[in-house]
């Protein structure tokens, strides 16, 4: 197996997971709950309130990993993987093996362009 197919089959699996977790999430999201939130308790509003805030917080970021996934995918069909989107030169291998989903070598990503 070549370490594109790994990184390939790796990223897929995180992809399935995180869309897994944001399934979850949206379950577990008071808001979307079928069964009505007992609402005679006092602070139960605001226990709505900040766990709908959380989950918001939690899938914003589980989605933000999720167009990471997609976007490294697709410059793997595209033959572009690995490939810095500042410089264009090669990223560094260490660091795909580290962070599969970066799009930056290390010399761009220090110079503050978020990744
Ligand atoms: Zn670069």
């Amino acid at each position: 197996m070549g370490t594109m197919d790994k990184i390939k089959s790796m990223l897929l699996n995180q992809q399935k997971k995180v869309e897994e977790e944001i399934i979850l999430l949206d379950k577990d999201d008071p808001v979307n709950s079928e069964a009505p939130v007992e609402s005679s308790e006092p602070g139960t509003d605001s226990w709505v309130a900040d766990t709908h805030t959380r989950t918001v917080a939690v899938k914003k970021s589980l989605q933000d990993i999720l167009i990471k996934i997609k976007r490294a995918l697709q410059s793997m069909a595209s033959g572009k993987y690995g490939m810095c989107e500042n410089c264009g030169r090669k990223i560094e291998p260490e660091r795909l093996d580290a962070v599969p989903t970066a799009t930056l070598c290390i010399n761009c990503s220090k110079k503050g362009s978020k990744n």
